[in-house]
């Protein structure tokens, strides 16, 4: 019984990353959701939120914070940045090279170690504009 848990978890997990893969919209969880009761309605949207949040954790999707809005999910996981639609919310990517030694420029670090940054930058796509 216990393995029949733990198989059907490591299914779901593997369903859910398969739907971020191919997923190239930078989905929010209620997308990858949706796509993911296509293929298995059985799947609650809790489970799909807990695996999101693992597999970003595990680095095998990335994890985008939106600031004013719910939070995205992209297949690349090599640090790059994006870009919002004010207007259609579509979450794109920039090209632009990853500032790595963008920390050097903070004066003061609070105590804090810095081991990563996002930048979301806003504004409206050219189907918006
Ligand atoms: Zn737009
Ligand atoms: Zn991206």
């Amino acid at each position: 019984m216990h393995s029949d848990i733990k198989n059907r978890n490591t299914l779901q997990r593997k369903l859910v990353l398969e739907t971020v893969r191919n997923m190239t919209n930078h989905p929010d969880a209620e997308m990858v959701y949706d796509e993911v009761s296509k293929i298995n309605p059985m799947v609650s949207k809790a489970t799909v939120y807990r695996n999101l949040k693992l597999l970003a954790k595990q680095g095998h999707i990335l994890h985008i914070p939106i600031p004013d809005g719910a939070d995205c999910f992209d297949f690349n996981c090599s640090p790059h940045y994006h870009i919002k639609c004010r207007k259609c919310s579509r979450v794109f990517d920039v090209d632009m090279p990853y500032q790595e030694n963008l920390y050097q420029n903070i004066k003061n670090y609070r105590g804090f170690v810095i081991e990563t940054h996002q930048i979301v930058f806003s504004g409206l796509c050219p189907d918006c504009k």
